[in-house]
């Protein structure tokens, strides 16, 4: 049997089983959703969202890319999270980040590979290196550096969403969502808090749009 084949036999058998448990499951599903969490993670097979918190579909609305970013041109991103806020009103954005990153660590590389649009992509994680160079110059190891530019990383993705006019309008509107910054680390299928921002959170000046 083919790799996608057995996906497809695999599908059928937890639909199969899904149904005998609750035998209006997708019925109820299909009425609509209204997930409480708006999840940006890496678009890295080892860290599924739904999996790694033990959550059942319905719960967590998702966007992934490489690296977890959250770039202000990024149509794609932000349509998501403009959904999520507005329509979806969800309480929560989380932002997941995990160690040992290879997206990361390609942004550490100076190499020019033939991934001349990731390369592109990569520059923003670059452009984090640049915003925290002291501190991660002053970092020998590799991995160590590439780790702690994991975390700073997000770090900066969950600013990003703050400089957002949806988030800013929904945290004066209606005092949420919570934003905040989470890694996932492969080694122990632990998440770990780095950050929260708060509805009440103070920004860059610059960044602040008006009502
Ligand atoms: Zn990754």
């Amino acid at each position: 049997m083919r790799s996608h084949q057995k996906l497809l036999l695999e599908n059928k058998a937890w639909a199969e089983e899904k149904k005998q448990r609750e035998p209006d499951y997708f019925e109820r599903l299909a009425g609509g959703q209204q997930p409480e969490f708006l999840w940006i993670g890496c678009a890295d097979s080892r860290v599924p969202a739904d999996i790694i918190v033990n959550a059942e579909p319905g719960l967590i609305f998702a966007h992934r890319n490489i690296a977890n970013q959250v770039i202000a041109t990024d149509f794609n991103c932000l349509s998501v999270v403009q959904y999520a806020v507005q329509v979806l009103k969800v309480k929560h954005i989380i932002v997941c980040g995990h160690y040992n990153c290879g997206g990361v660590k390609a942004a550490l590389s100076h190499q020019r590979s033939e991934f001349t649009l990731l390369n592109k992509w990569l520059l923003h994680v670059k452009d984090v290196y640049r915003l925290h160079r002291a501190e991660l110059d002053a970092i020998d190891s590799f991995d160590e550096k590439a780790n702690r530019l994991v975390e700073l990383n997000v770090i900066e993705q969950v600013n990003s969403l703050a400089y957002t006019s949806i988030v800013q309008n929904a945290w004066r509107e209606e005092e949420r969502p919570l934003v905040h910054g989470w890694v996932y680390a492969l080694d122990d299928g632990l998440l770990k808090q780095l950050v929260t921002l708060e509805p009440d959170s103070e920004i860059d000046r610059i960044y602040q749009w008006d009502a």
